[in-house]
């Protein structure tokens, strides 16, 4: 079978093989080969050897086509691997299925030996050849005989500083020179061996490694945030080389065919002159843009025949890919060759944009448009921003600390942590933390992923922090270089200020400034228009891509969308955002409101029903009223109610400071107040006498809230509304327990409409969140109208620990692979999910039209979506922010389900 893919002169054996097989940076360059877009020739080796070769399997099996795929690029370049006179020098690069970026390994210019390097001076002169080698050297070096990678930096820091240069570039023939034979000196002292000197002994050294990255940490810890598959491998990528270190004419580069982090449609990037790749993500030199017009220094100005080139591939590329590409370019003496195309990691903003763009320039459909856009992104447009006075004014008190290049929008305040364990640590403590850093580097995953921000004070905008940042949708600044990390990350100055670990940094990711101190936040640009109303809609053109993707997101998604909210401010901005309707409103919440407290308190310490009737109707009023508030922001949608669910003994005073104070207030004795708390302790409150168990106990109170319940709903119908309650049971385990309480409703109903001769449509029905229940769905759906799924109870009890007491194992858990993930995060499907899917059935064989909907956390998440979809659920309910998450992921969901290709933009 063959393995091993032949690119170039416009022919390419892997062309259509895709991503599987030839990872993402071979199948970008087959394919960019066959369209004929100059790319230098050479050949990928297919992922299925990486996973052979990390079982033992060794690489024989691909000798004998590798030096077949060898002599074509030979035959294409007309020089020879290891020939003294015109050899050739080739690339060995990493290329998973999904792109990882830095995790693993690559190296440059190998075929250089002691036979060779004069072939190639005498071709391209001495300080050309001896850059190449040293590069070869240090790169081959760390990556293929793991000699530690500062040891070559040191002698080539010594170098620059000795010549009193600060870039490499400036440094000599001779010095390079030098410092090779310096290199050797030291892979020579750390393997006791000279450094390899046969070509085909370093080309066979280096393929062994690239494989053998796809396991190393750093790769393994992407993998587990991205939740790639162990088992994809890697491809490797030999391709002869082209050199951008040839002279002034040469240079290397990075561009974006749009804005990564707005979306607007220019291009993007940066490059460096007479350079190879590494330098522009080593930060060592600061790269120049491609356009900026009057800079004097980009791309455009310096090398204008080059700049309309990469403009015009650009345009094929788009045209081809139908996607934003992230391209790395070489120029030789003028020459413009593309390295590596893949789809382009974006921000939240540019996602969106985009999508709506390309479905605009009739690129894409717009279920491609849906399928383009993470829901998870949507979060960021409605993360906060800074405000423009509160910001001018800490600038004008000298708090500013410097400016870097924006490369993740938003506005993150936090704490300072100067390494990823110290972020880690930190953000383990729940304290929001800025990780400031020189430069990031694979090894910091973890830290950026724990930071709200992340900032560094060197590199440019697609170095590794900006693009892990954009992935991971978090503020970042990078370059910022008027900031100095000081020494062993003890702190940071910036001109006449410093701060240290734990002092509070404000980064803002949509301009570039980093800000000492804590500054206030406000609302982003969608929320200043949908719920400030402070910027008209037509002027905001995140605004019109946003709500155009979500209008074809409900156009596609059977879901329903609906918003758990307890007052009429979270309903009108559920409402807002899309809610069709309250799928949870939380009663409790209501009662803990300082006005109300006494009342239910008075409840509760009453001795007899007629004591506790008394208390309750100084509630019911109240209570109406809230009902009516929401009645009256939801008009014709639904409003799913939840009678009290909490334990009584959550609404007394626990400290005996808050006892004696709660009883002079109420004026009972201490004693009486403390009798009733211990008299109400619960070993286990959550599997207490709560829910549904205290209104069977305590009917009173569910009477009280049904009837405010339907008096609101008159009250509504009066104004002339037309009110929909839903009238949700929690907790319940048994059909006794739901009949009795829909008795209750039922009488209560009538009796109401009996006083005000105004009958009120309404549902009866349960929430599914004890196991048992989701068994006995059949049994409960007889007589029941709608079940909610409230998975936080349910994960819950099929676990049988709490989310809370969860936190001090459940991160073991992880780490270890006994789970997956968090189940409170992301439905577990074979155990809560099979519980739903089991009710829901049930449910439905006995009434096939019950409406079914969840109203746990898991409401908002969009992989749990996805099962919901599948499971034939009616709707989801989740917070009010993350309606439009939730939208997006129920119109993809729908789309998986039709096969529409959902091709993601990782
Ligand atoms: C649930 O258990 O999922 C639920 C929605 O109820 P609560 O979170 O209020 O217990
Ligand atoms: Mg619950």
């Amino acid at each position: 079978m063959k393995k091993v893919y032949f690119f170039g002169e416009g022919k390419a054996e892997g062309a259509g093989l895709g991503k599987e097989r030839l990872g993402g940076k071979g199948s970008g360059l087959a394919e960019m080969t066959a369209l004929g877009i100059p790319v230098p020739p050479g050949f990928t080796i297919e992922t299925s050897v990486c996973a052979g070769y990390a079982r033992g399997g060794g690489l024989d099996g691909v000798r004998g086509e590798v030096a077949e795929a060898l002599a074509r690029v030979e035959r294409a370049t007309g020089k020879a691997f290891g020939d003294p006179a015109n050899p050739l020098l080739v690339s060995v690069r990493s290329g998973a299925r999904s792109s990882m970026p830095g995790m693993m390994d690559t190296i440059l210019n190998l075929g250089l030996t002691s036979r060779t390097i004069a072939g190639l001076a005498a071709l391209s002169g001495d300080r050309f050849a001896y850059d190449c080698r040293r590069r070869f050297l240090q790169m081959y070096g760390g990556v293929v005989l793991e000699v530690p990678k500062h040891d070559f930096e040191e002698v080539l820091s010594a170098a620059r500083a000795e010549r009193g240069v600060s870039s490499d570039a400036a440094l000599s023939a001779e010095d390079l020179q030098r410092i090779a034979v310096r290199f050797e000196e030291i892979v020579r002292r750390h393997t006791g061996k000279d450094f390899p000197d046969d070509p085909q002994e370093q080309l066979w050294g280096a393929i062994g490694a690239v494989f053998r990255s796809w396991d190393n940490d750093r790769a393994k810890t992407y993998r587990k945030l991205h939740r790639i598959p162990g088992d994809w491998g890697t491809a490797v990528n030999v391709q002869a080389m082209v050199f951008g270190n040839r002279g002034e004419t040469s240079a290397t580069g990075v561009a974006f065919t749009r804005d990564p982090s707005t979306g607007e449609k220019k291009i993007y990037g940066e490059f460096l002159p007479n350079a190879q790749g590494e330098d522009v993500v080593a930060g060592i030199r600061t790269p120049r843009p491609l356009s900026a017009e009057g800079s004097g220094a980009s791309l455009e100005e310096t090398m204008p025949k080059a700049f309309a080139e990469l403009l015009r591939l650009r345009d094929l590329l788009e045209k081809s890919f139908r996607d934003m590409q992230d391209l790395e370019f070489t120029i030789e003496d003028g020459k413009l060759y593309l390295l590596q195309t893949r789809n382009g990691k974006r921000t939240g903003f540019a996602a969106v944009k985009i999508a709506t763009d390309m479905v605009e320039e009739g690129l894409i459909s717009r279920e491609e448009a849906l399928a383009r856009v993470e829901p998870e992104q949507l979060v960021q447009l409605l993360a906060p921003v800074f405000p423009q006075k509160e910001k001018e004014e800490a600038v004008a008190s000298g708090k500013l600390l410097g400016k870097g290049l924006p490369a993740g929008p938003g506005a993150a305040c936090g704490k300072i942590a100067f390494t990823a364990q110290r972020a880690v640590a930190m953000a383990a403590r729940g304290e929001p933390v800025v990780l400031v850093r020189e430069e990031t580097s694979p090894e910091d995953i973890a830290g950026m992923h724990a930071a709200a921000g992340i900032l560094t004070t060197r590199g440019g905008s697609t170095s590794h922090a900006a693009v892990i940042a954009r992935g991971m949708g978090k503020t970042c600044v990078v370059g910022a270089g008027d900031i100095t990390v000081e020494s062993g990350g003890s702190g940071l100055r910036a001109r006449n200020l410093r701060a240290s670990e734990g002092d509070w940094i404000s980064v803002d990711g949509t301009s570039g400034e980093v800000l000492l101190g804590k500054l206030p936040t406000r609302p982003s640009e969608v929320l200043q228009v949908l719920l400030e109303k402070s910027l008209p809609a037509e002027k905001s053109s995140v605004f019109s891509s946003f709500t155009l993707l979500l209008s074809w997101a409900d156009a596609h998604r059977r879901l329903g969308v609906r918003a758990n909210a307890d007052t009429p401010t979270d309903a009108r901005v559920a409402v807002l955002f899309g809610a069709e309707g309250i799928g949870l409103c939380r009663t409790e919440h209501m009662f803990f409101e300082e006005t109300r407290i006494a009342a239910v308190r008075e409840m509760i310490l009453a001795e007899s029903v007629e004591g506790r009737r008394a208390a309750l109707a100084k509630i019911l009023p109240m209570q109406r009223q809230d009902f009516v508030g929401l009645f009256r922001e939801m008009g014709e949608r639904p409003v799913t109610i939840r009678l009290l669910d909490p334990p009584l003994h959550e609404f007394l005073p626990h400290e005996e400071e808050a006892v004696r104070k709660t009883a002079a207030e109420m004026k009972v004795s201490e004693e009486r107040l403390r009798e009733r708390v211990r008299a109400l302790h619960e070993a286990n409150p959550m599997l207490g006498h709560r829910g549904c168990r205290l209104g069977i106990t305590h009917p009173e109170i569910y009477e009280t809230q049904v009837r405010a319940i339907f008096e609101a709903a008159t009250a509504a119908i009066r104004e002339g509304g037309k009110p929909r309650p839903e009238i949700m049971i929690p907790l319940v385990g048994t059909k006794g327990e739901f009949e009795r309480l829909k008795a209750l409703v039922d009488e209560t109903a009538r009796e109401v409409a009996r006083e005000t001769g105004q009958p009120v449509s309404y549902l009866v029905g349960t929430m599914i969140e004890i196991p048992r229940a989701a068994l006995r769905a059949g049994r409960i759906a007889e007589n029941c109208d709608f079940f909610s799924f409230g998975t936080n109870d349910l994960t819950q009890m099929t676990y049988g620990y709490s989310r809370d007491d969860a936190a001090s194992f459940l991160p073991a858990y992880i780490e270890a692979g006994i789970l997956p993930e968090d189940p409170f995060a992301s439905l577990d499907l074979h155990g809560v999910g099979e519980l739903v899917s089991i009710a829901t059935r049930r449910g439905r064989e006995v009434r096939p039209d019950l409406k079914v909907g969840v109203c746990g956390e898991h409401g908002g998440d969009p992989r749990s979506i996805e099962f919901f979809h599948q499971v034939g659920l009616d709707y989801v309910s989740c917070s009010p922010f993350r309606v439009p998450v939730a939208r997006l992921a129920a119109a993809r969901a729908a789309l998986a389900e039709r096969q529409v290709a959902v091709s993601s933009t990782a």
